[in-house]
């Protein structure tokens, strides 16, 4: 997988990827980062990415002519114009970060592990140009509801939570398939490690050979949040961890593993209830 990311602030991205699970998938070639200046794409002397916003109104906005010249010097070829549009190659995908974007979610950073290449376009001040959301990005996304300056920690946010779902990016192979938010029903039903899963009608739940669940609303078919973790010590400052987790009984586990999941899930997002 191959993630450039376009932006008024390369430095922004020295640091972010150098760590953990996006270091070591640099490293072994899993992934490559490639940050691009946006600003080589300007032509005048003050190297201008920014204009006023035609119909008045605060702020800058971001030109389409350096986003254009970006996107298409990174693909090697032309994205077409009005009169005649160019073809997108199903495998890269151009994503402009956007507030006003669509949300971001697990579903999509599983989809968007199965890509070649994402080009990320990072947008600063008002915002971007419409003409690059309509003609140049595949995909305007957001990652959640409130406003932030630019477009790089979104697009920091994604690069993380798809390398993470590359295979073999993980050095527990499990820990992906088995968390928060993790398989809908679609990938549930050919999980990857060919491991015999059977439901459970009540909860909604599935548990796969080794025990591990995936939980399922039983009103929404919603992904349900991963249940509490606990490490040693078992107890801290008179606080315990749940006697059933000490005790060794895998069922009784799984259990309460089941309950405490849709618990805090009840608890923090209701909505996903
Ligand atoms: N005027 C815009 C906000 C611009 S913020 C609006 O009201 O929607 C400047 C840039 O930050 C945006 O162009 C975008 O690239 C980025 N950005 C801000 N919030 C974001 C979010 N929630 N998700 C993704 N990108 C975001």
């Amino acid at each position: 997988m191959r993630f450039d990311l376009i932006t008024i602030f390369p430095e922004f991205f020295v640091g972010p990827f150098d760590h953990g699970i996006l270091r070591r998938a640099r490293e072994t070639g899993l992934v490559e980062v490639n940050v691009q200046d946006l600003r080589v794409f300007t032509k005048d002397r003050h190297r201008t990415v920014d204009d006023r916003p035609f119909g008045g109104g605060e702020g800058m906005v971001l030109k389409p002519e350096p986003l254009f010249e970006a996107v298409e010097s990174l693909l090697g070829c032309s994205v077409g114009d009005a009169s005649k549009p160019g073809t997108a190659d199903p495998k890269t995908a151009i994503v402009l970060m956007s507030a006003a974007g669509k949300l971001f979610r697990q579903e999509t950073a599983r989809r968007y592990a199965e890509l070649e290449r994402i080009i990320f376009i990072c947008g600063r001040y008002e915002g971007v140009d419409e003409r690059v959301a309509e003609h140049l990005a595949t995909e305007e996304i957001s990652i959640g509801d409130f406003v932030l300056s630019g477009g790089e920690l979104p697009a920091m946010v994604v690069v993380d939570a798809v390398t993470r779902l590359i295979p073999g990016a993980l050095g527990n192979e499990a820990s992906s398939q088995n968390e928060s938010f993790s398989a809908g029903p679609a990938s549930r039903a050919t999980s990857p490690q060919g491991k015999a899963q059977h439901a459970a009608p009540l909860l909604g739940e599935t548990v796969d050979a080794l025990g591990r669940m995936n939980l399922e609303s039983p009103t929404t078919n919603h992904v349900l949040l991963d249940f509490p973790h606990y490490t040693r010590p078992a107890e801290y400052r008179g606080w315990g961890v749940p006697e059933v987790l000490i005790g060794g009984n895998h069922a009784e586990v799984a259990k309460w593993r089941r309950a405490a999941a849709l618990e805090k899930t009840r608890r923090n997002r209701p909505d996903l209830v």
